[in-house]
């Protein structure tokens, strides 16, 4: 069966966040299910520079109003088509706005174009591709479905939502060019709260709807979670799935990692104390005692950061110590820098995004702090369980789903693997830490935690052969 997969990014060529680990993982995780998955990504500077040798699949003249190329490229890391549109997504800066974070203005046009031509090729533009289902990740790829049900098509479709609270909202304004027919405008279509949703038009319009954890499914269907699109999903409740995300178990394996000063395995964690040295050499932090937490996350209000830079006194009152690596929001950002100027050698930040450091934590640090507000799936916790890194999160999503909080009947059961609390305020935060102090003063308990951790298997067998089995399902039904 052939897949194609339309999403905003893709590890290795590009990625902000877990959406990219999912989507480049995918092709290969899929492939023992007999399913061979295409990526089609937009044409940023990066992506085009990083690959060479692409073939021209499809021109168009005019596609949303700019000239654009559809190139499949061989010597990609996994099977790829881009969406060459220069006046779209040749510029510099990130995928989603400029170096200062402030979001393109034409993010509708940019990514319905994605849609558009994800939809021409399930339809069959490319005489040498086409596939047999397409799988939308996000808002950034759910026109894709919509613009097959307003083209008639019937292959089937699926959207992922990776995280509801970002929804591709537009003004009504720029339905006009959207190129859809004028019944599109409405409440069973694209219109969403007066304006256009891309990511309410795919859920309304995509055959199947995933995210990326069981918990995180039911929590959608709530307003506290659901932000605005709880109705829609409760609607479409019984075409709603989660299914947890895997890791990719050889880029991110503590035994050949080469960013880690020493690998290691659950046989010989001792080797660990190298990479700790190394994260405190990095982060100027005074060796001590005490665990060293860490953290490696976007500095927003989702991920809890606000409440743990209230909680940062508490934190090292207690004895811990901080190496935090992360980029955000600029309030936050400067919150942490001021905390490591109090705090020096208790509390180290990074601010940025740095790929080999986040490696480097999760195979040094003692535990990592995840207090995220909601979770769709979360991925930094499942690195952490595979690396010895003791995850303390909260009890939403993803995090509920992937951890087994070490209370003293899972403790003596042997299937503890970190530390969960409920509700992220300073003063539950604060009492999980405590519990991790305790943990981590009875050596036994520790380790039988880490290597708990260590035996878990999050590799992608077990979901690949879910969302396969969801694939089958759906092809059948469309024969
Ligand atoms: P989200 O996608 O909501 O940001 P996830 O936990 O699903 O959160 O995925 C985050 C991914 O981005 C992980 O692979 C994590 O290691 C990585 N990451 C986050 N911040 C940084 C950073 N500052 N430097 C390097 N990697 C980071």
């Amino acid at each position: 069966m052939k897949v194609l997969a339309v999403a905003s990014e893709a590890y290795p060529l590009i990625k902000t966040g877990g959406l990219a680990d999912v989507v480049g993982a995918l092709p290969g995780a899929l492939a023992p299910h007999g399913v061979e998955t295409t990526v089609l990504l937009p044409g940023y500077g990066p992506i085009l520079r990083a690959l060479s040798g692409g073939k021209v699949l499809h021109r168009y003249t005019d596609l949303m109003g700019v000239k654009a190329r559809l190139l499949v490229f061989a010597n990609a890391p996994f099977p790829l088509i881009v969406l060459d549109a220069p006046d779209l997504f040749g510029r510099d800066g990130g995928p989603y706005g400029n170096d200062a974070g402030v979001d393109w203005p034409d993010n509708w046009r940019r990514f319905a174009a994605l849609g558009r031509a994800g939809a021409d090729l399930a339809a069959g533009v490319a005489k040498a591709y086409r596939p047999d289902l397409l799988h939308a990740h996000d808002w950034q790829g759910a026109m894709a479905p919509a613009y097959m049900r307003y083209s008639g098509l019937d292959i089937p479709s699926v959207v992922t939502v990776h995280n509801i609270a970002f929804q591709g909202r537009f003004d009504a304004a720029v339905f006009a060019a959207l190129d859809l027919p004028a019944a599109a405008f409405a409440v069973d279509g694209v219109e969403y709260f007066g304006g256009v949703g891309f990511l309410k038009a795919g859920l309304h319009t995509a055959d199947a709807i995933t995210t990326v954890s069981p918990t995180y499914a039911a929590e959608i269907g709530d307003a506290t979670f659901g932000m605005g699109l709880e109705g829609l999903i409760n609607a479409r409740r019984a075409d709603v799935c989660g299914i947890v995300n895997g890791i990719d178990t050889v880029v991110w394996d503590p035994a050949t990692d080469p960013y880690l000063h020493a690998n290691y395995t659950a046989a010989t964690l001792r080797r660990r104390a190298e990479n700790r040295q190394a994260i405190e050499a990095e982060f100027a932090l005074t060796p001590g005692k005490g665990p060293l937490f860490c953290v490696v996350s976007r500095l927003t209000w989702q991920k809890g950061m606000d409440v743990l830079a209230e909680t940062l006194e508490d934190l090292v009152a207690m004895g811990g110590r901080l190496a935090l690596l992360g980029s955000g929001d600029v309030a936050l950002e400067a919150a942490f820098v001021a905390a490591a100027q109090r705090h020096p050698g208790r509390i180290g930040v990074r601010i940025g995004y740095d790929e080999a450091l986040s490696h480097l934590l999760q195979g040094g640090a003692d535990a990592i702090l995840v207090p995220s507000r909601f979770e769709p799936c979360g991925l930094t916790q499942l690195y952490g369980l595979r690396y010895g890194c003791v995850p303390v999160a909260a009890r939403t999503g993803g995090l509920a789903d992937t951890i087994i909080d070490a209370n003293e009947a899972a403790l003596s059961g042997g299937v503890a693997t970190g530390y969960l609390f409920d509700g992220v305020t300073r003063a539950n935060l604060t009492r999980a830490i405590a519990r991790v102090l305790d943990g981590f003063s009875r050596p036994k308990v520790w380790r039988a935690l880490k290597r708990q951790g260590m035996r878990c298997d999050f590799s992608w067998s077990h979901s690949a052969q879910r969302y396969a089995d969801l694939y089958q399902s759906l092809v059948k039904r469309n024969p």
